[in-house]
């Protein structure tokens, strides 16, 4: 091993290689971590981190007219885009730094510069002009916005990345996409208070959420005054005098915006990255094949995170980059586990989910027994807000497996974390029913849904 300068090279300093460098350092390796733009990665930068305090930001509306039934009288609120991206970027600067830290109080080494591989075992520091050579390497460059060249205009549209910084918050805003980044935004910047229109090709926002949430949602979304457009997309973006967009539909229709925001999807970052000089395949997509412990078609090289395209999203990078490090250095071949997998859109109502879909169960089981209520929360009784949660048990009727839990409204994302936990553990409906309600909460419902709304038999829906 000592022929090469580092036992361990990772290149990309997001959550899946910071977690990597950090644990493989921590166990006495040698280790280098090479970022060519800011420790932290996606989540941190310019994802999970920043996107959520922006939901903070866009709630406070709300909350002011909230407040009037609970006897409060709100002056004059006045918001303020600029001391929002300030404060979100010291926060993010606190952040970067500390990911940077902790590679280093492990013993691993930073490097701030991009690198790509020269061979198997041969990495280049481009910044520094110099190689050096390492035994394992583990790949988690991460994936960015998928770009829209094809779309006449697109040099006028932003994407994720940008929209965190822009210098003035938009008065209109057209966000095209349906998925988790597409919706969140649609959200964030209407509670801002900017016209906001969500353009989606597909039948209905969100697929492969339960389809009882996507509607919902899409109805709340609504009843809030987002504009949302299905089978829709655009088909050309122009500037106009003054600086205004110009886009036109395929539905013929015309939106004038101050900002366009594709989220149409994620693409791997695996160009220019030397891939093919070490022997490295990928996918169509562009995406890092791996075997089921995250190694390359090269024995001595890894990838995990969303280079892989597996499952996107920060927690499932850092739990492959764990098993990445108990299978390549503690001789302890570690799967990572994709099944069952809690998530959480932060959209206004909340999404939080976890398991099956009505839908995706009745396609797998032959009976389910579906609980579902829809309610209007307790904090919305005094503010008069008439906004409903839902909950939704998917439950195999043969074995009262609790196949899939789905949950709209406040605090959903909270929900589906400890949800999440009784899924993996295979609990059972029966396991709900003895468990004690917390009272007042808007929780209790997921333990005291006694009766079956409806049973789904062979795949269609027969009253209970
Ligand atoms: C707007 C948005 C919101 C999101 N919200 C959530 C959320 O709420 N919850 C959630 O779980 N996930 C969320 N995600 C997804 C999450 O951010 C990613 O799944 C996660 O960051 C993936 O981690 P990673 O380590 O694979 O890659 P990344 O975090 O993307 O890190 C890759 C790093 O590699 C660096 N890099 C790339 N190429 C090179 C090179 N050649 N040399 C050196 N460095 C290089 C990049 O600069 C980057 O810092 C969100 C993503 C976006 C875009």
């Amino acid at each position: 091993m000592a022929q090469y300068d580092y036992d361990l090279f990772v290149i990309g300093g997001g959550s899946g290689g910071v977690r990597a460098a950090r644990v493989a350092a921590a166990l006495g390796k040698r280790v280098a971590l090479a970022e060519e733009f800011r420790f932290g990665g996606t989540c941190v930068i310019r994802g999970c981190v920043p996107k959520k305090l922006y939901v903070y930001a866009s709630q406070f509306p709300e909350h002011f007219e909230d407040a009037a039934g609970y006897g409060w009288t709100v002056g004059e609120a006045k918001f303020d885009w600029k001391t929002l991206v300030a404060n979100k970027e010291r926060e993010i600067s606190r952040l970067e730094a500390i990911y940077k830290r902790n590679v280093e109080g492990s013993g691993g080494e930073t490097i701030h510069s991009r690198a790509v591989l020269v061979d198997s075992h041969t990495i280049r520091i481009v910044d520094e002009n110099r190689t050096v050579t390492a035994d394992q390497i583990l790949i988690a460059t991460g994936g960015r916005a998928a770009a829209h060249p094809a779309l006449p205009g697109h040099e006028h549209c932003i994407y994720s990345n940008e929209v965190f910084d822009l210098p003035e918050l938009p008065k209109a805003i057209m966000i095209e996409g349906g998925g988790y980044i597409a919706v969140e935004f649609a959200n964030i910047f209407h509670g801002l208070g900017v016209e906001t229109t969500l353009v989606y090709r597909g039948k209905e926002i969100l697929s492969r959420f339960d389809m009882d949430l996507r509607r919902t949602l899409h109805e709340t979304m609504e009843q809030k005054g987002i504009k949302i457009l299905l089978h829709s997309v655009s088909e050309d973006v122009s500037k106009r005098a003054g600086g205004r967009l110009e886009v036109t539909l395929n539905t013929g229709q015309k939106l004038t915006v101050d900002q366009v925001l594709l989220a149409i999807g994620r693409t791997p970052n695996t160009e220019n990255l030397g891939l093919e000089a070490a022997g490295v395949e990928m996918n169509k997509q562009g995406a890092i094949v791996v075997d089921s412990y995250s190694r390359t078609t090269v024995g001595n090289i890894w990838a995990v995170g969303d280079v892989t395209n597996r499952v996107q999203l920060t927690p499932v990078a850092i739990h492959e980059a764990m098993c990445f490090v108990e299978t390549a250095f503690r001789d302890n071949p570690t799967e990572p586990d994709h099944d069952c997998i809690p998530t959480a859109v932060f959209s206004q109502p909340e999404i939080g989910t976890v398991g099956l879909s009505e839908d995706d169960a009745a396609k797998r089981f032959k009976h389910l027994e579906i609980y579902r209520t829809s309610f209007r929360p307790m904090r919305h009784t005094l503010s008069g807000r008439q906004e409903k949660m839902m909950m939704k048990l998917v439950v195999d009727g043969d074995t009262r497996l609790v196949l899939g839990a789905h949950v709209l409204g406040p605090d959903a994302g909270e929900m589906a974390q400890l949800l999440g936990i009784t899924l993996k553990a295979g609990l059972t409906k029966d396991d709900f029913d003895r468990t004690m309600a917390v009272h007042p909460t808007a929780a209790e419902e997921l333990v005291t849904m006694y009766k079956p709304t409806y049973l789904v038999k062979d795949g269609a829906r027969v009253e209970n």
